[in-house]
């Protein structure tokens, strides 16, 4: 009895029957008063206002379960929304009473399907990688977050290994962006069918359970999670395993395409403190990996956290360096091997750190590199070797200056613009300007490399290959370049006389050059005999101890105006081995 009270009190239906009862219930007591005051109270009257209180009674009970559909209803959609809220999408409100509340419960129904929709779509474009649409980089940090707490409450062992697959950049410049999509796709096929073979067969000896996870983890990086492992050489076999899957050649279109895969391991939980630090140091192992060169695998130690503590000193002092001008230009002279004569210079970094003393760029242009800094560090040297040499110039010593660029300079699509305007600020003439880039560089994109030159060339501006034979260029298209002159990697000069081949490879150069209508520099002399044996076999001119070291401005140029007078005795001697070098 108690309950339907409750019901009647705190249901809709109830208060709506009820609110009816009262309502009807006072206005047929007040009609019934009404007819008692106008007629008296007659027994002819009492069963027709009987009939109609019982009728009345029958009314408001089909009334009540008429309003109690309508509330179950209501209370149904009441549940629906609170499931909606609580991010169950999938339940639906099922609702057939043919009226205004079908049509409000299917509307409903068709929003929360949209919102489900849309959940699913946001969720795959926040975790998902749309080209391989593997999971991208967020949802393995996640992952590795959470296998990383698991493995340490239980004392379990895992490991993340990041892959960088080598070469892919260079692809997809040469290719375009579609076929690097293509590619990416069949890599992300051969790499888990790999992972799945190496995952099942690390599994089967080991018994463990917990499946591999692999993910895009960078434009071409990939990594995967090992929850479970025995030791951290599971983890390197794992890594060989599908590192070799990837060696097998792919084909893009007419393209036979060979890739490789360097990889840093991370170990957990010992190699951090959380998920998103073992990811870092996986990260930094891959890094450390991929400067040791191609199809490289490394295991993080904590000593590599030191070495990237000291980069980011260095970063933060050269940055500061730059803003304090502690960066200054050396001049080391060219010469020319028949006259003798100082013909041109080549300008190389030095940075006057204030408690370190003079700085070799070995030991910072590489992080110069990595942080971007070498763009205004680049920009700087450029300008102020031209300016040096309009100077020299002005003071009647005419010799050409050759800067660096490195490949992020290169990048930039205003570089060609620059330059010419660092030489129409500066009044040197384009004729005395030379610019040095790597092989790497000029083969990363040829039709880039022509198309930022080419305007530079026709102005004057000679272009050198630096370091020429140690990269692994094409030579064909190499020789189709833009190029004026190529400058022998000093490694060659110095092998001579140690090792047989210098002197064919030497000479293979200089004969390369001459057919190419080119100029050689040979880097690195510091010997009366390689200088003779330089001039005998034709080379150009010669740039190393032998004739200079590098200096600062001033002394370059007292060095510039002196050496005739000491050109003299050295080519004396240059004279005499050169006798005893063509005997
Ligand atoms: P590099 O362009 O091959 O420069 C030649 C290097 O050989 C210079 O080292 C030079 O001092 C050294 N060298 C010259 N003659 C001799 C010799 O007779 N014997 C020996 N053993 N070495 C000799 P440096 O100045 O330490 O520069 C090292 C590298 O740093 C350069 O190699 C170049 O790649 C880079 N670099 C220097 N300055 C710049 C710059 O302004 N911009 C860029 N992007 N890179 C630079
Ligand atoms: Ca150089
Ligand atoms: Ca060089």
């Amino acid at each position: 009895m108690g309950s339907w009270l409750d019901y009647l009190r705190q249901s809709l239906a109830g208060k709506l029957t009820l609110a009816f009862l009262a309502l009807s219930s006072l206005s047929a007591l007040c009609g019934g008063l009404a007819l008692v005051y106008i007629f008296g109270l007659e027994a002819r009257l009492a069963w027709p206002l009987g009939l109609a209180i019982l009728a009345l009674c029958l009314a408001s009970t089909i009334f009540f379960f008429l309003v109690s559909r309508i509330s179950h209803t209501l209370v149904e959609m009441t549940q629906f929304a609170q499931d909606t809220n609580l991010q169950r999408l999938d339940k639906r409100v099922n609702v057939q009473s043919g009226d205004e509340l079908e049509h409000l419960a299917n509307s409903l129904n068709r929003m929360v399907y949209r919102l489900d929709t849309s959940m699913k779509r946001i969720q795959q474009l926040a975790f998902v990688d749309s080209i391989t649409e593997l999971p991208n980089r967020e949802r393995f940090r996640l992952e590795t977050e959470e296998a990383f707490k698991s493995n340490s409450a239980h004392d379990l062992v895992g490991a993340v290994i990041c892959f960088d697959i080598d070469k892919f950049i260079r692809v997809q410049e040469t290719l375009g962006q579609i076929a690097g999509e293509g590619l990416l796709g069949q890599v992300a096929e051969r790499l888990t069918a790999a992972v799945l073979a190496s995952d099942r067969m690390v599994r089967l000896q080991t018994s463990l359970t917990r499946p591999a996870l692999l993910a895009r983890t960078g434009i071409s990086e990939f990594s995967v999670l090992l929850p479970d492992i025995r030791e951290p050489t599971q983890a390197g076999r794992f890594a060989q395993l599908v590192a070799a899957a990837l060696r097998q050649h792919f084909e893009l279109g007419v393209h036979r395409i060979v890739l490789g895969a360097c990889a840093g391991i991370a170990i957990f939980p010992q190699d951090g403190e959380s998920g998103t630090e073992i990811l870092r140091s996986a990260d930094l192992a891959l890094s450390h990996a991929r400067t040791d060169g191609p199809n490289r695998c490394v295991f993080f130690t904590r000593n590599m956290n030191q070495r990237a503590l000291e980069k980011l000193v260095l970063e933060s002092d050269i940055r500061a360096g730059i803003e304090q001008g502690q960066f200054i230009t050396f001049f080391q002279p060219k010469v020319d091997l028949d006259s003798g004569r100082i013909h041109g210079c080549e300008a190389l970094v030095r940075w006057n750190h204030p408690t370190h003393g003079l700085i070799s760029p070995y030991k910072f242009i590489e992080a110069a590199e990595e942080t971007g800094l070498i763009m205004p560090l680049g920009d700087y040297i450029m300008r102020d070797a031209a300016k040096k040499a309009a100077g020299w110039l002005r003071r009647g010593i005419a010799v050409r200056v050759a800067v660096n660029v490195s490949a992020m300079q290169f990048s930039e699509d205003t570089f060609t613009a620059k330059v010419l305007h660092i030489l129409a600020e500066t009044g040197l003439p384009a004729s005395l300007f030379e610019l040095e880039i790597t092989e790497s560089i000029a083969m990363s994109n040829p039709e880039r490399v022509i198309r930022l030159l080419e305007p530079l060339r026709q102005k004057g501006v000679r272009i050198a290959i630096d370091d020429f034979g140690t990269g692994y260029s094409n030579l064909a298209a190499l020789t189709r370049m833009p190029f004026d002159i190529f400058k022998i990697d000093q490694s060659f000069v110095t092998a001579l006389g140690k090792d047989g081949n210098a002197p064919t490879m030497i000479e293979t150069i200089i004969a390369m050059a001459g057919g190419l209508n080119y100029e050689t520099v040979a880097e690195g002399v510091e010997t009366h005999e390689q200088a003779a044996f330089l001039k005998t076999r034709g080379a150009t001119l010669g740039q190393g101890f032998l004739f200079g070291a590098p200096m600062a401005s001033d002394a370059f140029e007292a060095h510039a105006r002196t050496w005739a007078v000491r050109m003299d005795e050295s080519f004396l001697q240059l004279a005499s081995h050169e006798h005893h070098s063509s005997n």
